[in-house]
């Protein structure tokens, strides 16, 4: 791992007008902005404009394609080492969410199931908890993350970060139903007959997909998705 100094290397930035790194994101972060508030030790200010735009900040700054998007598209990069606004991006976005004591909207006196955990179940929570919805979250493993826990890595994604955001949940009045699948025992329609108001399914894909060819079913063989979930096994 390659270590920088966060200060030195936002002074590196020029604050471009235009900014090349910032339409490059798929969540258009307002990266000048971001490392100007850093700069002047704002950094809580631009936590929150991040988490607003994109509650999986602090999880995106670790495991996006940063080579093909911001970084890819600094002008810096041009002659030389574009901005590493990656690692900026994560020490603000952990700092706030360490920091930060979410504030639940008026109850809306409506309940939303959320199946599934991952990035899409997560972010939906937050959004919604901190509108005043009630959240229950089915989730079919033992522990929240989803593909962000059992799909990577821990030395790319630590679950420190998850158990992080979890409290944060339970803090929100956030409820989780762990190893529960819902399409077995539970259906949505039970949901909907326990007068949930929504459901969203964000159950992510876990099946592997099959390259047809001779030897996949061999005792040496495993598909990426499933040597994931277990690495150690
Ligand atoms: S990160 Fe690069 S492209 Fe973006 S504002 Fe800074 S110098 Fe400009």
């Amino acid at each position: 791992m390659k270590f920088i100094n966060l200060k030195e290397e936002s002074e590196r930035c020029l604050l471009c007008k235009a900014p090349r790194c910032q339409p490059a994101c798929p969540v258009n972060t307002e990266i000048p902005r971001i490392i100007k508030l850093y700069m002047d030790g704002r950094y809580l200010e631009a936590g929150e404009i991040l988490f607003e735009n994109n509650p999986m900040s602090a999880v995106c700054s670790l495991i996006c394609p940063f080579e093909d998007q911001c970084m890819g598209s600094c002008i810096r990069g041009i002659k030389g080492e574009p901005i590493d606004f990656p690692k900026i991006e994560n020490y603000i976005s952990t700092k706030y969410l360490e920091k930060v004591e979410f504030l639940k909207g008026k109850n809306k006196n409506k309940k939303v199931a959320i199946v599934g955990s991952g990035p899409a179940g997560l972010t939906l929570a937050f959004i919604l908890a901190k509108k005043g919805y009630g959240i229950t979250i089915f989730e079919g493993h033992e522990k929240i993350g989803g593909v962000l826990r059992y799909g990577v890595p821990n030395f790319r994604l630590s679950n420190d970060i998850l158990g992080l955001m979890e409290k944060k949940l339970i803090k929100l009045g956030v409820k989780f139903r762990f190893n529960e699948i819902i399409g077995n025992t539970t259906t949505v329609d039970d949901l909907l007959k326990d007068s949930y108001d929504a459901v969203f399914i964000g159950s992510g894909v876990w099946n592997a997909r099959k390259l047809n060819i001779k030897g996949e079913t061999l005792g040496h063989v495993s598909y990426a998705i499933n040597y994931l979930k277990s690495p150690d096994s």
